[in-house]
């Protein structure tokens, strides 16, 4: 099964991925914990994306295209992807289709989570990670019991840079741009499951697992 999570910065794609890998045996793929790792790492990706992520602009779509198609031939995918924060432009989307053809594989669901903007920024704002596992929290809506603690591995718990309100404004707009075109193209190709993100947290989980449980029709045409 391949799954495609879309959805504007701070929409929690990351938040259901992490709940729903393991109950359908998913690899998650997540293009921005790529590119955050390897810019840590300071590979060669890493020194190429590092100014985009600072300015809250896109990474060129050709390179994000070449690393979700290796990471798709990886063993650990064959059995089911979940893709998240790819594709972010209609130029990625066709690409996608293109190595997917390739690989004989398809599509199943592209899951809209749909935010408002106020609620986008809050929650962009208040995001904290883990340093250690990676694992997302927020200092209201999705606490840590220990303050700055990872519940899962006692990791440090830290801000991402562009999680700054400036760059959180930026990468609105790109989205608005450059992303949000793709619920339409979706859409019509029949593809497209909108959920309602602006409930909390499992509220929105019971959502995408009706979806993937088949439970609901795509909203195509
Ligand atoms: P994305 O991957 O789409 O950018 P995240 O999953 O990282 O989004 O979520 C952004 C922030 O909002 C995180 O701090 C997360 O804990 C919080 N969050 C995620 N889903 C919800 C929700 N349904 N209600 C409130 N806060 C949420
Ligand atoms: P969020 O969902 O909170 O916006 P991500 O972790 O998905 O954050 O992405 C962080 C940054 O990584 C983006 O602002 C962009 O610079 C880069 N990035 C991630 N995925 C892509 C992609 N598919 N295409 C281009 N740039 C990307
Ligand atoms: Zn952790």
């Amino acid at each position: 099964m391949l799954v495609i999570l879309l959805g504007a910065p701070g929409a929690g794609k990351g938040t259901q991925a992490e709940m729903i890998v393991e109950r359908y045996k998913l690899t998650h793929i997540s293009t921005g914990d790529i590119l955050r790792a390897s810019i840590k790492k300071e590979t060669e990706l890493g020194k190429q994306a590092k100014d985009y992520l600072d300015k809250g602009e896109l990474v060129p779509d050709e390179v994000v295209v070449k690393i979700v198609e290796e990471r798709l031939k990886e063993p650990d995918c064959q059995a089911g992807a979940l893709l998240d924060g790819f594709p972010r432009t209609v130029e990625q989307a066709k690409s996608l289709e293109e190595v997917l053809e390739g690989m004989q594989r398809k599509i199943d669901y592209v899951i809209y989570i749909e935010v408002t903007e106020d609620e986008l920024i809050s929650r962009l704002t208040g995001r904290r990670i883990c340093r250690d596992c990676g694992a997302t929290y927020h200092l209201k809506f999705n606490p840590p019991q220990v303050r700055n603690v990872c519940d899962q591995c006692g990791g440090e718990l830290y801000q991402r840079e562009d999680d700054s309100m400036e760059t959180v404004k930026q990468r609105i707009k790109v989205y608005r741009e450059q992303t949000e075109p793709l619920i339409e193209y979706y859409r019509r190709k029949s593809l497209l499951h909108a959920v309602d993100g602006d409930q909390d947290i499992n509220k929105v989980h019971q959502q995408l697992q009706e979806v993937l449980d088949n439970n609901s029709r795509s909203e195509g045409v």
